[in-house]
């Protein structure tokens, strides 16, 4: 399961409205307590990024290598791991596409924020598989405001 804490849920949300009605995209930065698979992970640091897909951005998002692997040393040099990846579906919900899971990698979570109208609406954490032919659906709690 994944835990987001209050600190990087708020810079998720205000980058996914901010980019309404184009996806966001960022980094998840925080520990994992446990195994990677049975463990629960704590997103204690968000990295907003910029949307770096060249053509109409909403419904697609890319995320430029250099800025992950920015966000990775910056994980390293505050003893924490990069975790995982979010970005937002504007006026869609909160699943994971054929395209988010070609793009996706095994070893992180992705959090999809359901952006509707403006305001975010629900999200969904999801985990691909080695070969990325499907992606589970794992258990994502945030701070209720
Ligand atoms: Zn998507």
């Amino acid at each position: 399961m994944i835990k987001v804490g209050k600190q990087a849920w708020d810079v998720m949300v205000a980058h996914a409205e901010a980019n309404y009605p184009n996806e966001c995209c960022g980094a998840m930065l925080g520990t994992t307590i446990g195994s990677i698979d049975g463990g629960v992970k704590q997103v204690t640091l968000a990295e907003a990024m910029e949307n770096s897909y060249d053509g109409a951005q909403g419904a697609r998002y890319e995320l430029r290598p250099e800025d992950l692997l920015a966000a990775d040393r910056k994980a390293r040099a505050a003893g924490l791991d990069l975790i995982g990846i979010f970005h937002s579906h504007p006026d869609c919900d909160a699943y994971f596409s054929k395209t988010d899971l070609e793009n996706s990698c095994p070893w992180y979570s992705f959090v999809v924020l359901s952006i509707k109208g403006g305001k975010f609406d629900h999200a969904n954490s999801f985990l691909p598989n080695a070969d990325q032919t499907a992606a589970e659906k794992e258990e994502l709690t945030w701070p209720k405001s």
